[in-house]
């Protein structure tokens, strides 16, 4: 039967990544992939990781089974750091929280979980969003449809025609927004307008489910939440899906973390039996590594702190460099206005040029980037900055 299979198509990133990897030229620059990278081009091991590894080599006794909701740990850490140690839907039981194998796991497990809650509701996601959201959910056997946000443009969002659509939304769909630092585009909501979409929310009763992938590369641990926070302030039900891959740099562990809240902690009970119950059928139980390193580090007030100082590093390198992309492209005599750029949150920025501009990057300069035109910010250093710019000057002319 498998000579039955037709190729399916790979995620174009993937296949950038393997034409970056085999272009010989020792001048390529790598704009594409999501990961964070230093001054050197380094994707390296946070200290504070480092240290809790050695710490988990000491005291790690066993290698039994973890249970479906994995670490119970790192999912109260985790809930904590999404809503802070004092929020009411903590006090009040309203949360649920399992670990799960990335923020992939998280969205897959939570899409399951929605499916069990309304077999015919529609997942409503960003347009443009991560390219794997519609899988994830169409992978459960649900419905996904687009709804207004970034405006090319612009270059801001359409939040009227994003509030004008959402409005049409019925109770027992489900809107995915995602935190901060939004992927592809980099532009967020502010305060006023995440304020007004919970309003939305409540009014109308669709569930909304928070996708935190870079709490922390955004403004900060804390401001990335603001509008998080607020929802969960004001709506019933929630659902959210943390990554830990990016803040924590542990991308090949795989590690986030599903959290439902529900009315009150009577739902939640409920909500915990059918969402380990997905547990079961998927996985059974997650893989305990990045688990274990993100509560070592959280139960330690010194790793913490040393954690706090490495995301903070990691932010303010992206952020300078935003700055700095505007700086080298007036130095390059570029008229066009890029300010837009310093608008943006977190690793993604669309760059807005076409798509034969995009190709002749990749074919005459070897600058690989999506063929959105995003481009991944940590991509850049001080070695191939001016590169870049003289590159950029040249197709743009
Ligand atoms: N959501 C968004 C918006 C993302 O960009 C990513 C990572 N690219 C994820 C979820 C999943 O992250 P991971 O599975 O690597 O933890």
């Amino acid at each position: 039967m498998f000579s039955h299979l037709q190729p399916t198509p790979i995620d174009p990133i993937l296949g950038l990544m393997a034409a970056y990897k085999e272009d010989p030229n020792p001048q390529k620059v790598d704009l594409g992939v999501g990961v964070y990278k230093d001054e050197n081009g380094h994707t390296a091991v946070l200290k504070c990781v480092k240290e809790a590894e050695a710490l988990r080599l000491k005291l790690e006794d066993s290698k039994t089974y973890i249970g479906m909701a994995g670490d119970l740990s790192f999912n109260s850490h985790i809930e904590k750091l999404a809503f802070g140690p004092a929020h009411q839907v903590l006090l009040a039981g309203r949360v649920v929280t399992a670990h799960t194998p990335g923020g992939t796991g998280a969205l897959r497990v939570a899409a399951e979980f929605i499916k069990k809650a309304n077999p015919d509701a529609t997942v409503w996601v960003t347009n443009p969003t991560w390219a794997n959201h519609v899988s994830l959910f169409q992978a459960a056997g649900l419905k996904v449809k687009e709804y207004s946000y970034y405006d090319w443009e612009t270059k801001g969002l359409k939040f009227d025609a994003m509030m004008a659509e959402l409005a049409t939304v019925p109770a027992g769909d489900v809107v995915l927004v995602h935190a901060c630092c939004h992927n592809p585009s980099g532009m967020d909501l502010n305060f006023a307008q995440w304020q007004q979409f919970a309003e939305l929310a409540k009014e109308k009763g669709f569930t909304p489910l928070v996708d935190m992938a870079y709490q922390g590369f955004g403004l900060g641990l804390d401001e990335d939440t603001q509008g998080l926070r607020y929802l969960a302030d004001l709506v019933p039900e929630l659902l959210l899906c943390s990554s830990c891959s990016k803040n924590f740099g542990l991308y090949r562990e795989r590690i986030g973390a599903v959290s439902v809240i529900t009315a009150d902690s009577k739902t939640a009970d409920i909500a915990r039996s059918v969402l380990l119950a997905v547990v079961r059928s998927i996985y059974s139980m997650p893989p305990a590594h990045g688990a274990i390193l993100v509560s070592h580090i959280l139960n330690s007030a010194e790793l913490t702190a040393l954690w706090h100082q490495e995301l903070a590093e990691m932010r303010n390198r992206i952020n300078n460099y935003r700055q700095l992309i505007i700086d080298k492209f007036k130095e390059q005599g570029i008229a066009q206005d890029f300010s837009f750029i310093t608008r943006q949150h977190g690793m993604f920025s669309f760059l807005g040029i076409n798509k034969e501009q995009i190709e002749q990057l990749r074919k005459d300069y070897s600058i690989y980037m999506v063929g959105s035109s995003r481009v991944s910010i940590a991509g850049l250093n001080h070695s191939n900055i001016d590169y870049f710019a003289k590159a950029m000057a040249e197709v743009l002319k």
